[in-house]
């Protein structure tokens, strides 16, 4: 007998290829299978020492789109949360990520709006879909969306207040926010930078060069101190967050119109 004849058959079957791939990973954005993601964040001690959930160090964008798991996570959500996909939707989304802002266009009837604020330090590629905007002033009239998506900006907005604020108003009676942010589990309170730090100081003590705050497990408390209608939720189920090479912890942040 030659070696080879050990082998089993359903080792020369394509088909059992394809079912073995469909037990991989997958990227919910693009549909690719990647056998490694592109590393993003950095290992910085303070992240370390808070265990903050959305930052630090991690192997998690897809190789194919560039997608995070922050992209993924929201994108799943939506799949979950909008029933109707044939009725159309208006949707915001804020500092847009454009895996993310792209997947939205394809797989849901909307009409979307990209707004940033072209801050310094940061490449934009965006097309012409993207205009100027302020989060803390915007140019939209009340009751206009039905899902705003902020993901990973309050940390970098002093008057953010202001900010949750003018999500609320513009959002439609029934309408919901995604408001994700980098947070610590185990601080019980919201650390706010103070004027005189420089940018190497709030890395050091916040994560990042141009945060104003590191949000504790208090923001939720926080927020609905100012008014504002805040909760926690989460994709259905935890495996699809391991399909999807999500964070099990990271949850997904919601707010209503209040
Ligand atoms: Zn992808």
């Amino acid at each position: 007998m030659k070696w080879f004849q050990f082998i089993p058959q359903f080792f020369f079957d394509a088909k059992y290829w394809n079912s073995a791939k469909k037990n991989l990973k997958q990227c919910n954005i693009c549909g690719f299978y990647p056998n490694y993601w592109f590393p993003r964040g950095h290992d910085l001690p303070v992240l370390q020492k808070f265990k903050v959930i959305g930052g630090g160090k991690r192997y998690v964008d897809c190789p194919r789109c560039a997608s995070s798991d922050r992209d993924r996570l929201v994108f799943q959500f939506l799949c979950e949360q909008v029933f109707h996909p044939q009725k159309s939707i208006k949707v915001l989304h804020v500092a847009p990520e454009r895996p993310l802002f792209n997947a939205i266009k394809r797989k849901f009837n909307c009409e979307i709006s990209g707004i940033d604020n072209r801050s310094k330090g940061y490449k934009f590629a965006y097309s012409h879909e993207v205009q100027f905007g302020d989060l803390r002033r915007l140019k939209f009239k009340d009751n206009s969306f039905d899902w705003i998506i902020c993901n990973h900006v309050l940390e970098h907005i002093l008057e953010e207040k202001q900010a949750l604020l003018e999500i609320s108003r513009v959002l439609k009676p029934d309408g919901m926010a995604i408001v994700q942010i980098p947070f610590s589990p185990i601080l019980s309170e919201t650390i706010e930078a103070e004027r005189n730090w420089n940018s190497r100081k709030r890395q050091d003590l916040l994560g990042q060069w141009d945060h104003v705050r590191l949000y504790g497990n208090d923001f939720v408390d926080r927020w609905k101190s100012w008014g504002i209608n805040a909760s926690l939720s989460d994709i259905q189920q935890s495996i699809t967050k391991e399909i999807h090479h999500l964070n099990p912890f990271e949850p997904v942040i919601l707010i209503k119109k209040c």
